[in-house]
């Protein structure tokens, strides 16, 4: 037999099924510690655990992210809060201000994250020459997150674009003429153009 089985019991004829298992952070030794436990080891914006000498970085820790405590898999957080701790560990005092993104290769598709698309109600597709593509994720005017597939000059318009607060009118973003760049230069020198992405 081909196809999925559902709970209640009807089936889906399927081509392929992609199972998404995840991961369970490993808090056997901060709970032994007596560390506050919220999905992860819970550290405030420096990093710190509820004891003050404990500090906490990458998939492990939750902390806080605008108005929500979040955990985020992914080796470019991993670094980036890692080395923002270490330095708040020598007493540096600055919060880290995760700024999401994502990669990964599979076989001949480089797909590429920027952003959180939790709570988005609305996806624009950006179609160039096949297979590159890219999907931005709103939530009513503001852009949450940009997937891209083979398209690093939309992965990383979007990811400035994100990062600086600025969000495209989708109009503009589902005209695949229009031109990356010139998002940019929009917003001047707030966000800078895309000299070395191809
Ligand atoms: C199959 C797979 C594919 C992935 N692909 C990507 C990808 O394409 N792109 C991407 O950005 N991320 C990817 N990730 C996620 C990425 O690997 C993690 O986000 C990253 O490794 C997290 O780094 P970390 O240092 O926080 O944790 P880890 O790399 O998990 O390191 C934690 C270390 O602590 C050790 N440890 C745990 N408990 C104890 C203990 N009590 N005592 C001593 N040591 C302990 C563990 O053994 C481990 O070595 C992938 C993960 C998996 C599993």
């Amino acid at each position: 037999m081909t196809g999925a089985i559902l709970t209640d019991n009807s089936t889906l004829d399927v081509d392929f099924i992609i199972v998404g298992v995840g991961i369970m952070p490993a808090i056997a030794l901060a709970e032994a510690a007596g560390l506050t436990i919220d999905n992860g080891i819970a550290v405030d914006a420096f990093g710190q655990t509820s004891d003050p000498s404990i500090w906490a970085a990458g998939d492990c820790a939750s902390f806080p992210y605008r108005d929500t405590r979040i955990r985020l898999e992914s080796v470019p957080n991993a670094i980036d809060q890692a080395e923002c701790v270490a330095d708040n560990i020598i007493g540096a005092e600055k919060p880290y201000v995760a700024k999401p993104w994502f990669w990964s290769d599979q076989y001949d598709v480089k797909l590429q994250i920027a952003g959180l698309n939790a709570g988005y109600d609305r996806v624009v597709a950006r179609h160039g020459e096949a297979p590159r593509a890219s999907f931005w994720y709103y939530q009513g005017d503001t852009l949450l997150a940009v997937d891209a597939m083979n398209d690093p000059r939309g992965y990383m318009t979007g990811k400035r674009l994100i990062e600086a607060g600025y969000s495209p009118d989708p109009e503009v973003i589902a005209d695949p003429a229009s031109d990356p760049n010139t998002l940019l230069k929009a917003w001047g020198s707030l966000v800078a153009p895309i000299a070395d992405v191809r």
